[in-house]
């Protein structure tokens, strides 16, 4: 309940600071260039150990990146990061949905354009009070040099889930690891659960690029998520949660 509070109050927010002329405090971080539009500030409170303590059901909200009239990234192939996004995704929903304890959600399973200004992707896991947002991307860059798997969060009581996760897909890409960093998208910061945002390689990187498209790849990305989520989800069953 309180949470819908969170978001409606955190509505009357924004409608407050784009009337006072604010709505240009845009984020000028687009260093990746990933075409993940910053937006008025609009912060959530994040909920731990929400749901999933007292049923052990667990609601996992799977966001791949961009789709229909925005690609996303260019790889070096010339192939689109939306189609990335959307394989590995329908991968690892496929995969979580063999545990019985999770309820896996995607804000999208098609080809389609999700409006960044309704925020309907973290509006959409928020509305069903997931336990868990993993957005799923590929990364891109003027320098086809740059290489790498990288993870960010944005409220700290993400940081713990980002870090368990990076650590397995890290792992399952073996590309070089550019750590985890906490960064303004309004995906992870809008979200009222532990979120994160994975890059999982660099798709203007030929060899990286090469590696994301193979079904291996995807495979055992989406095994080392399935493992990141179980690792993260133990760390919970140790404690009672309050609002139960
Ligand atoms: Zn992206």
């Amino acid at each position: 309940m309180w949470r819908k509070m969170t978001v409606i109050v955190a509505s009357m927010l924004m409608m407050l600071v784009a009337a006072c002329g604010g709505a240009s405090l845009e984020s000028t971080d687009k260093k990746n260039g990933s075409a993940i539009p910053a937006s008025p500030e609009q912060s959530a409170t994040v909920t731990t150990e929400s749901y999933g303590g007292a049923d052990n059901l667990y609601t996992i909200v799977i966001d791949p990146g961009h789709g229909g009239k925005d690609p996303g990234s260019t790889g070096a192939s010339g192939m689109f990061e939306k189609n990335f996004t959307l394989r590995q995704s329908l991968i690892l929903a496929e995969l979580l949905e063999q545990d019985p304890r999770f309820q896996v959600f995607m804000t999208r399973d098609d080809d389609v354009f999700l409006s960044t200004e309704s925020h309907f992707r973290p509006n959409f896991a928020n509305d069903m009070s997931a336990d868990l947002f993993i957005s799923i991307h590929g990364n891109t860059y003027e320098s086809s040099d740059a290489a790498g798997t990288e993870s960010y969060y944005y409220h700290k009581e993400s940081l713990p889930f980002a870090e368990i996760m990076h650590k397995h897909v890290t792992e399952a890409t073996g590309f070089t690891d550019r750590g985890v960093k906490k960064q303004n998208y309004f995906l992870i910061r809008e979200t009222t659960m532990p979120s994160v945002l994975l890059e999982l390689g660099y798709m203007t990187n030929p060899g990286n690029e090469t590696e994301m498209w193979s079904d291996e790849f995807q495979e055992r990305v989406a095994k080392a998520i399935v493992a990141g989520v179980n690792e993260y989800l133990n760390t919970w069953t140790h404690n009672t949660p309050e609002e139960l």
